[in-house]
């Protein structure tokens, strides 16, 4: 298995994880890009955005409602919060094992850069 989320999902990788049930994973960002930054990750491997399948709208979701209750958790439902999904070069995808990112905290600028 060569996939670093793969890796984390396992346990072979320490990461701060914040929830997890039978679909769904979600820790800390290493890197973090605002006082909150969590990757919610499906337990199944599926490179990016390109690769979904009709099977796995449930799942995607999942993702997006936790992404909300995680950020309401961390008190930031009302001031606001960011979820994104790159998809590949352009956006900057450099994990290629579906992540949403949920960042919040600060005042994010948009467009994006
Ligand atoms: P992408 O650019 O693919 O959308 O986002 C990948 C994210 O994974 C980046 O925000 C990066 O900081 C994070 N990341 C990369 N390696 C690790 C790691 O080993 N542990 C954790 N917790 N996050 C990581
Ligand atoms: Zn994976």
């Amino acid at each position: 298995m060569s996939c670093l989320f793969c890796k984390i999902i396992a346990g072979e990788i320490p990461s701060t994880k914040v929830y997890e049930d039978d679909q769904l994973v979600a820790f800390k960002d290493i890197t973090p890009q605002a006082p909150l930054h969590v990757l919610i990750v499906p337990r199944k491997h599926i490179a990016t955005l390109n690769d979904l399948e009709p099977g796995d709208d449930a799942l995607v979701g999942a993702m997006t409602r936790r992404a909300a209750i995680i950020a309401k958790a961390h008190g930031f439902d009302s001031s606001g919060f960011r979820t994104v999904f790159n998809c590949n070069k352009d956006a900057g995808q450099a994990v290629f094992h579906i992540h949403l990112h949920v960042l919040a905290g600060r005042t994010l600028s948009w467009p994006p850069g």
